[in-house]
């Protein structure tokens, strides 16, 4: 079956009542919605529970990074939380990373629920794209791999070596999305939706140019028409895009 690439919308926002408006207004549109440190930090979990009541799920974006036993602990609560994904930071190293990828198997488990998908941060979209950053992202998604986690979040501009490089059921994340035409803001390493899926990025994440925009759901509806209007350029490196 053809995969098709999903879109993300981050719901940078400084309270829940903005966060229930935004979910409410693109939901069923959109079907996965980003948590965030500002939103979590403001709201905490009741934020989570409302998106998966509505029935939407959720990928939880707080990055974690610290000693092995507290990434773990921190792991454990946000799958017990349901959510789809979560994220932490590559540069926190091996061990940290299996005691994530460890806790997250476990408290699963324990719950009798899927695990979430883990992932890892690679070098922010907001850095310029140079060769050392290249080289980075590939070696710590390489890391990722061998620790166990399910992909990365990564910028399109690296999504096909990344592709190319750890095959085709390894997750791609991609944020730094903007519409053909427009700024970047402070992101630096941008593609449109279009230009990130056919690099190979499986989840799109959109904040800003959605949740700023006069009409949200018109500019979701903007960017999923331009990310289908490619979709029969398959990927040659992904089997999962074959017509
Ligand atoms: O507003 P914009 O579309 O730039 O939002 C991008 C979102 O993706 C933000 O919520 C940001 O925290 C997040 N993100 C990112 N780069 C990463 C990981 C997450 O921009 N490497």
């Amino acid at each position: 079956m053809k995969h098709k690439t999903q879109l993300i919308v981050a719901l940078d926002v400084d309270s829940l009542k903005k966060a229930r408006r935004l979910v409410t207004l693109l939901y069923p549109t959109v079907k996965i919605f980003k948590v965030g440190s500002q939103l979590f930090t403001a709201a905490g979990p009741e934020v989570i529970h409302w998106i998966r009541k509505k029935g939407a799920r959720v990928f939880l974006d707080l990055k974690f990074y610290d000693i092995p036993n507290s990434v773990a602990n921190a792991v454990s609560q946000a799958v017990s939380l349901r959510v789809l994904m979560l994220d932490v930071h590559l540069a926190g190293g091996k061990e940290m990373l299996r005691a994530a990828v460890r806790a997250a198997n476990h408290q699963a488990r324990r719950l009798r629920i899927k695990k979430p998908l883990v992932l890892g941060v690679t070098v922010l979209t907001s850095e310029k794209p140079t060769q050392a950053v290249k080289k980075t992202v590939l070696q710590q998604a390489r890391l990722a791999k061998q620790c166990a986690l399910e992909g990365v979040i990564a910028s399109a501009q690296e999504a096909r070596r990344l592709r190319a490089n750890l095959g085709a059921r390894f997750i791609i994340v991609t944020p730094g999305i903007r519409m053909p035409g427009s700024a970047g803001s402070d992101q630096r390493r941008i593609a449109t939706p279009s230009g990130a899926a056919h690099s190979g990025s499986d989840y799109l994440v959109v904040g800003r140019p959605i949740i700023k925009a006069k009409e949200p759901l018109k500019a979701a509806q903007a960017v999923i028409e331009d990310l289908r209007s490619n979709e029969h350029i398959a990927y040659e490196g992904d089997s999962r895009h074959k017509l």
